[in-house]
């Protein structure tokens, strides 16, 4: 097990495509670590490159105390789970899961024990004797993933582990990630742009764009505070509200409604200056009824979440429209005229 760190990382595809730019990364010892961003940012090319699949262009990755930056990826000890899963396709799933720890030249008995044990937690029990072709694309992700769990390298890389599994068992082998990561303790780097994944699994999220890092932090820390707009549109199951707002001297004026400064900017600001006032459609609140410091508008789209409801609301002038969660039963209808405040302590 292993700390990763990267510093200057930059890799250029031959087509001239600068897929890292100097990209600086420290990964913890025992990290559950998630590279996020929307496709094209670069997250397989920093696996790939992590793993030794990628020749970088510049700078350094280490793992442990070792700078592996030109180790071939054989020496790197490090297993990955593919895109395309690379199954053997003349094993039975039983021999592909139990295939690395062959090569560890482990005694047959224990490793059938463990390709048999982590089979059944990823609900492939039934089907150890078949053969990749003999599956579910779902299914041959699982036994790609089997496989790289089924021994303890001081690393794993993840690409996509459970995109083409049904919501359901996505939600199973998620869980059934978190726990053997947890119980194994090894270095866990897994590339999503599932937001949602990346905030239910991870220790610790580096959000990407354009080959670079806009944002490394915790699940919380990336929600509740993003670093930059970028950051607060990208995560969150709906994107967060960015105002245009210009900052007076008893706070933030949106379309003739002044709102509490946010304290995370006190001091920062200028009275006339002109800035984005952020908040999640978690964090604000919807009244039917005229209230002192809301913003006042009207009722657009209501769309139903299941347990509660996303409402759009057009605001005046070109502020444009807000988006507001409201509970069960209290949704408004379309040309419904409403009234949102944000919650004390919640706007960016
Ligand atoms: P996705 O979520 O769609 O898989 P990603 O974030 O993993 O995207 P990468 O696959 O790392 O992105 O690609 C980063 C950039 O590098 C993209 O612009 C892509 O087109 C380019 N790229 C990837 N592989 C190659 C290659 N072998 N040759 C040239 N360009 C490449």
């Amino acid at each position: 097990m292993a700390a990763i760190t990267m510093s200057g990382l930059t890799k250029v595809y031959p087509n001239g495509v600068r897929a890292l730019n100097a990209l600086d990364l420290d990964i913890v010892d025992g990290e559950f670590f998630a590279l996020l961003g929307p496709s094209g940012c670069g997250k397989t090319t920093l696996l790939r490159t992590i793993a030794g699949l990628e020749v970088s262009s510049g700078g350094t990755i280490h793992i442990g105390d070792t700078d592996v930056t030109g180790m071939p990826p054989g020496r790197r000890d490090v297993a990955m789970v593919f895109q395309d899963y690379a199954l053997f396709p003349h094993m039975n799933v039983r021999d592909n899961i139990a295939y690395p720890l062959r090569i560890k030249k482990v005694d047959r008995r224990t490793r059938h024990g463990k390709a048999t044990e982590t089979a059944g937690g990823l609900g492939l029990a039934e089907l150890l004797e078949r053969r990749p072709a003999q599956l579910s694309g779902g299914q041959q992700q699982r036994v790609a993933l089997a496989r790289a769990m089924a021994y303890t390298p001081q690393v794993f890389l993840l690409d996509e582990p459970l995109s083409n599994l049904d919501a359901r068992l996505r939600l199973e082998a998620r869980t059934f990630l978190k726990r053997l990561q947890r119980d194994l303790g090894v270095t866990t780097v897994f590339v999503t742009h599932d937001q949602a994944e990346a905030l239910a699994l991870a220790d610790r999220i580096a959000v990407m764009q354009g080959g670079r890092i806009r944002q490394v932090g915790t699940p919380v820390e990336v929600f509740r505070r993003p670093a930059n707009t970028f950051v607060a549109g990208f995560i969150g199951s709906t994107p967060m509200n960015l105002i245009p707002a210009t900052v007076r001297d008893a706070g933030v004026e949106v379309a003739g409604t002044i709102l509490p400064m946010p304290e995370i900017a006190e001091g920062l600001t200028e009275p006339g200056e002109t800035v984005t006032y952020a908040v999640r459609p978690e964090y604000l609140d919807y009244s039917p009824a005229e209230r002192a410091g809301a913003l006042s508008g009207v009722v657009v789209v209501v769309e139903n979440l299941g347990s509660s409801s996303l409402v759009s609301l057009d605001l005046p002038g070109d502020v444009g429209t807000v988006q507001v969660v409201v509970a069960e039963g209290e949704e408004p209808a379309p040309g419904d005229r409403g009234w949102v405040a944000p919650r004390p302590g919640r706007a960016l």
